[in-house]
């Protein structure tokens, strides 16, 4: 079990996975995000990295984060 920060909201959490880093609520939460962007992606399938943070308001980090992580296919 390790203890870490929530990068999110810096709440202390328990978590098993190093790669962890926000609390169970704002993962949930970005999850949710997530969707809503997979959506946007679905409809749009030309779009940049940099057209989806405008349109959805998200950090472009956020994004290429989800990239990186295979959450995000291009
Ligand atoms: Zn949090």
């Amino acid at each position: 079990m390790r203890i870490s920060n929530c990068i999110v909201c810096n709440k202390v959490f328990q978590h098993e996975l190093p790669t962890v880093r926000r609390c169970p609520e704002c993962q949930a939460e970005n999850e949710q995000v997530l969707r809503k962007v997979k959506d946007i992606i679905l409809e749009n399938p030309k779009l940049t990295v940099q057209d989806l943070s405008d349109i959805s308001g998200l950090p472009y980090r956020q994004i290429m984060e989800w990239i990186h992580e295979g959450r995000i296919i291009r």
